[in-house]
Parts: C-alpha cells; sequence; structure tokens
C-alpha cells in the first residue's frame, strides 16, 4: 500500500485541501465540457492554483464562465468527499490509473466527490464540497494548444 502519511507530511505546507478538491471539481467539469484529460501538472499554492489543460482551440470567454459556474454548481450541491481504498483492478473500471507509476502499489485510494468525479489521489482532501467556498477563475491564457487556468477558492 502507498505510504500516504509520509507523503502528505512532506506535501504539508503546500497543501489546501479547500483549493485542491476544488481541483478535483474542475477538472471533472473540464474533462465533461472539453472532452480533455485532467490536469497533470496541478500547482497548488496557498493563495492561488494553476491547472494545465491541452485543447485543440482556445475556449471562449462564455465557455470559461460556464466552467465556473458549474464548478460553484457542484460545490453549492454540499456533495461528500469520500475516500476507498481499491485493488487496482477495480480501480481500472472506475478511473484513469495511466498517471499511477507502474511500481504503485495494489491497492489504489480512490477519491469521490459525490457521484460527480472520482479519481486516484494521494492528496488531502475536505470532507464535504460545502467546506470550499466559491471558486473563481483568476485568469486563462492559452497557447500552442495549452490553456493554463489559475484559480482561487474564497469563503
Ligand atoms: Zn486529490
Amino acid at each position: 500500500m502507498i505510504d500516504t502519511t509520509t507523503l502528505n507530511k512532506a506535501n504539508k505546507e503546500y497543501t489546501n485541501p479547500a483549493m485542491h478538491t476544488a481541483e478535483h471539481i474542475l477538472n471533472q467539469t473540464m474533462v465533461r465540457t472539453f472532452g480533455c484529460g485532467r490536469s497533470r501538472n496541478a500547482h497548488i499554492e496557498r493563495k492561488k492554483s494553476k491547472c494545465d489543460y491541452f485543447l485543440p482551440e482556445e475556449p471562449t470567454a462564455e465557455q470559461l464562465a460556464e466552467v465556473e459556474r458549474k464548478v460553484n454548481e457542484v460545490i453549492n450541491l454540499h456533495l461528500p468527499v469520500t475516500i476507498d481504498f481499491l485493488t487496482r483492478d477495480e480501480a481500472a473500471g472506475i478511473v484513469d490509473l495511466s498517471k499511477l507509476p507502474d511500481h504503485a502499489s495494489e491497492t489504489t485510494r480512490i477519491v469521490r466527490v459525490g457521484d460527480y468525479d472520482a479519481c486516484a489521489c494521494i492528496g488531502d482532501h475536505v470532507s464535504n464540497t460545502s467546506e470550499i467556498g466559491t471558486f473563481q477563475l483568476l485568469n486563462c491564457d492559452y497557447e500552442a494548444g495549452r490553456l493554463r487556468v489559475r484559480f482561487k477558492v474564497a469563503d
């Protein structure tokens, strides 16, 4: 099994459960809206965060406003955030495990945001989306197929 205790301790200073859980919701919303992959290089900081997505065309301001609206809609559903430990085979039917290293242990930690999102993650999360606050897109820039989204959550 992955030693999440050590990993979480090492990252403690940089984790922000509210922002990180919002990132899960943002990822799922981007996947549903644009059919892209989840962000693979999220950079969560205390005050703001950024995620990159690869899209063939630059999203319109209206599409991005809709993403922001949708993330807040999900947050406002006050969904439970739950953690399950599944075998790799069980997990493979639910989430994309391609991001995990080959030597990842047989047991995979699956984090669910209600029935909106599920992904394999070892990070710290809130236990209910009601704890996140309001999601705000700060700015987005698009260059050579990469959309960089900066966001924050506020009380
Ligand atoms: Zn996570």
